[in-house]
């Protein structure tokens, strides 16, 4: 599997996952990300290689040891890794094939937005929000 950043100048490949995929709701992925939580997993770093753009990396360390890298061009967030520990964990916004799973727990609900609940099901849009009509954009068209 493959994935990549924004303006696609990074971009690496992975074997297999090392452990189910997570969204992670503490602050610092909220702060990283610019986002409600962040949807991780971890990859042994023999399964992990960078197929390009190694040279546009930054790493930002929010803990001792814990350096977030992303690409310095588009910002994206691709990678974090503790730098003692054998694997490292992708970011999955970044990951361009299907892994074939799903997430499966939220992790770090302590820390999560207060504005946003799991467990709330909201209407979906196949694309951007429907233009306001005045109308409840509730129900009718709207999944489940
Ligand atoms: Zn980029
Ligand atoms: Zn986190």
């Amino acid at each position: 599997m493959q994935g990549s950043c924004l303006c696609g100048q990074v971009a690496y490949e992975i074997d297999a996952f090392a452990a189910p995929i997570v969204h992670c709701h503490c602050l610092k992925c909220r702060k990283a990300h610019g986002s409600a939580f962040s949807t991780t997993a971890p990859v042994m770093r023999e399964q992990f290689r960078w197929l390009r753009g190694e040279h546009l990396l930054k790493h930002f360390e929010s803990s001792p040891g814990k350096r977030r890298h992303f690409c310095s061009h588009c910002g994206s967030h691709v990678m974090a890794e503790w730098v003692d520990k054998p694997g490292v964990i992708i970011r999955m916004g970044c990951l361009d094939d299907d892994p074939g799973e799903k997430p499966r727990l939220h992790i770090w609900r302590s820390e999560g937005a207060v504005w946003y609940d799991p467990a709330v099901q909201l209407p979906e849009w196949p694309e951007g929000r429907p233009r306001s009509s005045g109308k409840s954009t509730s129900g009718k068209s709207g999944k489940q």
